[in-house]
């Protein structure tokens, strides 16, 4: 059975969710700052409320399981939600999914204790409190063998030393989460484990934030991170110690796919501009709309769209039905890799179409042009997801034929004759 309709009743809520995101939700984008600063109060006055009425729904927290604190309503279900939530910076605060805060309450609900979950997931699900993942390291990004933080234990501590960088929100976090080296004698994937640090432990500073494109110091949070004698308790550890790769994965394998969800709101967002403005500038000769190089781009932006978020879709399909990121790695791949190339062309080309003003610090089109390099980096460069996708189509392929191959046509022939050959004779006969 092949389905492409929602269940009307979750018809109903991506309905109230649309009509929410734009009327109530999208204004906040022009006039509040950082969604991650919880000590803004006038955010929270403006915040809360909305926030509340999303509770009312059920929609709060939708991508944890229900024992987990969330709503239980799948990838699939999930997708059709972040879709519309992506077209608003404020939007994944107001409805409890934001990452990196989403990613994390998902390794705290699956792999913390009780004591870990009850003082760092509860308030994050909450929305009280911000976090951060600090993996990344300033020598060391897309190999993650390579880090070099370390952690050695004395007695009932662990203790952190070294540097991260790009810790995204780290100055606005109550804890960090970290993947440091705790047995540099076994094999990485083996020898490194996470540690909850709370924010202010002594020996962490921010040495300073980097931003992304032309964004202003006061709006960069990405922060470069040194670790010196950061002393955590033992109980910080958070699962198993040399099981940092394992949950490492199962954070990023839904990190990746709820990105693509949300970064189809971005590519329909730059479709529509385009669509809009292709019938309302004219030239002498007519509207933009009725040109043949316009047509090109609008048909070629909405196949690369739709393609997308089919393939989308289909990998948010196959996790709810293997519920395991690992079993659908090759997809998961296949989405890093399509989605900035999307995005970047839809962007490039709608951009294009609004002349001046589309280069201008008016539109929104240069930020979402880097947004779109920021998704062929952050979570792991294109190539490496490239040869993740190419690894596992060749995996399980059998060698062919040594000499010509299983494409040969003269052999494949010869091979068709042999096969049909008692028939072909009976029908000669029979002339
Ligand atoms: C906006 C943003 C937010 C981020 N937030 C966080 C965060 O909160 N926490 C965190 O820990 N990290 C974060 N990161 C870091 C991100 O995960 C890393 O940037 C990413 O893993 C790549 O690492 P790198 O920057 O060191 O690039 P490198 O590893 O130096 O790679 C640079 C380039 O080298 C090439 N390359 C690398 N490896 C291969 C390969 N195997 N094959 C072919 N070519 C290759 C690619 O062209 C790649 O783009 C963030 C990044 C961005 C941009």
């Amino acid at each position: 059975m092949w389905d492409f309709e929602t269940e009307p009743e979750y018809q109903e809520q991506l309905d109230w969710v649309d009509a929410f995101v734009r009327t109530e939700v999208e204004p906040l984008d022009l006039v509040l700052g950082d969604p991650y600063d919880k000590a803004d109060e006038q955010a929270r006055r403006l915040v809360r409320p909305l926030q509340q009425q999303v509770r009312d729904r059920g929609l709060w927290a939708a991508h944890l399981e229900p024992e987990l604190g969330g709503q239980g309503y799948g990838q699939v279900r999930l997708a059709l939600l972040n879709e519309l939530l992506g077209r608003s910076r404020w939007a994944p605060s107001v409805f409890g999914c934001q990452a990196p805060d989403s990613g994390n309450a998902e390794i705290l609900a699956r792999f913390g204790t009780p004591e870990q979950r009850h003082r760092y997931l509860q308030p994050l699900l909450d929305g009280e409190i911000s976090s951060c993942y600090s993996m990344t390291e300033p020598l060391a990004g897309a190999d993650p063998t390579l880090f070099t933080t370390r952690a050695v234990r004395d007695g009932d501590s662990w203790v952190i030393d070294g540097e991260k960088w790009f810790s995204s929100n780290a100055r606005h976090a109550a804890f960090l989460i970290v993947m440091v080296v705790t047995n540099p004698e076994v094999d990485p994937h083996h020898g490194m484990s996470m540690f909850i640090v709370p924010s202010g432990a002594p020996g962490l500073e921010i040495i300073r934030d980097a931003g992304i494109g032309t964004e202003s110091p006061e709006h960069s949070s990405h922060a470069y991170l040194r670790y010196t004698g950061v002393r955590v308790p033992a109980d910080h550890l958070l699962g198993e110690e040399g099981a940092a790769f394992a949950i490492a994965q199962t954070r990023l394998g839904g990190g990746r796919i709820h990105h693509g969800m949300r970064t189809i709101a971005q590519m329909r967002r730059a479709f529509d501009l385009m669509l809009e403005r292709a019938v309302s500038r004219r030239t002498r000769t007519g509207r933009l709309a009725d040109m043949q190089s316009t047509q090109d781009k609008i048909a070629e932006s909405w196949l690369d769209i739709e393609q997308f978020r089919l393939l989308l879709l289909r990998t948010a399909w196959l996790i709810d039905r293997h519920q395991d990121y690992r079993a659908v790695r090759k997809d998961i791949a296949a989405v890093k890799v399509a989605m900035p190339r999307v995005y970047h062309d839809v962007v490039q080309r709608s951009m294009h179409l609004h002349g001046a003003l589309g280069i201008s610090n008016e539109m929104p089109f240069s930020a979402m042009m880097v947004d779109a390099q920021v998704m062929a980096i952050a979570d792991g460069p294109t190539e490496v997801h490239r040869q993740t996708l190419a690894r596992q189509l060749v995996r399980d392929v059998a060698p062919g034929e040594p000499l010509f191959g299983s494409g040969h046509l003269p052999t494949r022939a010869a091979a068709a004759r042999a096969h049909l050959a008692a028939r072909l004779e009976r029908d000669v006969a029979a002339l």
